[in-house]
């Protein structure tokens, strides 16, 4: 049986309200608001059997620390190059992997990892110190 205790259903709830793609440590103080007893290594813990789960996404960025996606479902990210922010890609048109990849290598292509990396509203409008 699958059953969802209270911390992992809190944790669930953080991810799926937060449009950010939060951290392990971001998460661990937001879930420490409802579950204050909660630990970091349950909240670590939860996090690896959600993805395992397939009802969170983890995204491991370049050099930063993995973070957490509430949505399950497949999609692209853009990445801050200064602040480290991700954010989910409004796509203009639906991508389809197979239309890049050449038949001739005879693979069955089941999907495609791809993040666009740039300057986020944010920083683009702040002055390089
Ligand atoms: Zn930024
Ligand atoms: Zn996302």
């Amino acid at each position: 049986m699958n059953r969802i205790t209270p911390q992992r259903k809190a944790i669930l709830k953080v991810l799926r309200s937060a449009c950010a793609h939060l951290t392990a440590d971001e998460i661990y103080d937001a879930v420490r608001l409802e579950v204050p007893r909660i630990s970091l290594g349950t909240v670590y813990r939860n996090l690896e059997i959600l993805a395992k789960q397939g009802m969170i996404q983890k995204i491991a960025t370049g050099s930063g620390p993995m973070r957490f996606d509430g949505n399950p479902h497949r999609h692209v990210h853009l990445r801050c190059e200064r602040c480290g922010k991700l954010e989910d890609v409004l796509m203009k048109k639906p991508f389809d992997p197979e239309e890049y990849v050449d038949r001739s290598l005879g693979y069955v292509v089941r999907g495609v990892v791809m993040e666009f990396h740039g300057l986020c509203r944010q920083c683009a409008e702040e002055p390089v110190a």
